[in-house]
């Protein structure tokens, strides 16, 4: 089967004939029919981030099993037992092995799951659409949900970055608050989207913001970390959920008095639930494009220069 094969960190990715996968016990191999192409993806190949390699990359997977249809991977692969585990926070579980980084994943014809139980049946969503469901929209739901307690009333929200992630943000504060959001990011077309979106302001990242009971960081770098912080009002919670590998300084003195700051990561497999559900009732929408598997590379590329507009999605 083909698959893309990231070998060194640096260099593009390979694409090369692998052996079929084979499945034995509880394994599923899945006909990959599309996935979505990720920011952390991007941070893998520049080598900031990563598991063992080589590894064949791709943690945003839908596709079909035979006898049961088109379903969506939950990528928290975890061995069900661990305390996070039995916490029903199977992304935290100690032996966590999610596809596209600690084994190999999606970018390839086809993919060998441990366990029926990280497969949910699409209920008729387009795979290719649906993909990016199983990171950018359950990582952002998950946010989201876990800032509920700060986004009381008319709450003052500051999202930073507003890219395939950011676009679920938005539409998750709508659903599940009344806040009012201004939105950071350097794109024109980006910002436009974010108003779409329910964004009450979208501006560059130079240009000023109120400070926020809540803030976002879905980038992570050096700078938006410390804008993150700058504006970040007492008692307020930040979240972070980007990896750009930024540092801010942590103190008594260097943060705002009594506020929480804590990151976010991915989704409980009742998240992902929650989430397919909102996308099969038509409650969210979303911003996919297409590449065919074999043009990996050229949608890494297209990721890494912010062309990408939502969400690039490779197709075998
Ligand atoms: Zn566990």
């Amino acid at each position: 089967m083909l698959a893309a094969v990231l070998h060194a960190p640096g260099h593009p990715l390979a694409l090369e004939q692998r052996p079929e996968p084979v499945a034995a016990g509880t394994q599923r191999v899945l006909d990959v029919r599309a996935a979505g192409v990720c920011h952390s993806d991007v941070h893998m190949v520049d080598g900031r981030i990563g598991g063992p390699l080589p590894r064949v990359l791709g943690h945003e997977i839908a596709g079909r099993l035979a006898g049961i249809g088109d379903v969506l991977v939950y990528p928290g692969w975890s061995d069900g037992t661990c305390e996070y585990c039995l916490r029903g926070l199977e992304q935290l579980c100690t032996a966590v092995a999610e596809p596209g980084w600690a084994v190999d994943g999606g970018f390839a014809e086809r993919l060998l799951v441990p366990h029926p139980r990280f497969l949910f049946p699409l209920g008729g969503l387009d795979p290719v659409r649906a993909a990016p469901l199983a990171d950018a929209g359950v990582t952002a739901y998950r946010a989201v949900r876990r800032l509920l307690p700060w986004l009381v009333d008319r709450a003052s929200v500051l999202v930073i970055g507003a890219g395939g992630v950011g676009q679920f943000v938005l539409q998750y504060l709508r659903l599940f608050a009344n806040p009012r959001i201004a939105v950071l990011e350097p794109r024109e077309r980006q910002r436009r989207r974010a108003l779409e979106s329910g964004a009450d302001q979208a501006g560059a990242p130079d240009e000023p913001v109120p400070k926020a009971d809540v803030v976002l960081d879905l980038v992570g770098t050096d700078a938006t970390l410390s804008k993150a912080l700058d504006r970040l009002r007492p008692t307020g919670a930040l979240a972070i959920l980007g990896e750009g590998g930024g540092r801010i300084r942590l103190g008594f003195d260097s943060i705002p008095p009594e506020a929480h700051i804590f990151s976010s990561l991915w989704g409980t497999i009742e998240d992902l639930r929650a989430v397919l559900d909102l996308a099969q009732r038509g409650e969210i929408d979303w911003n996919v494009e297409t590449a065919p598997l074999s043009e990996v590379n050229e949608a890494l590329d297209r990721v890494r220069s912010g062309a990408v507009d939502g969400r690039i999605v490779l197709v075998p």
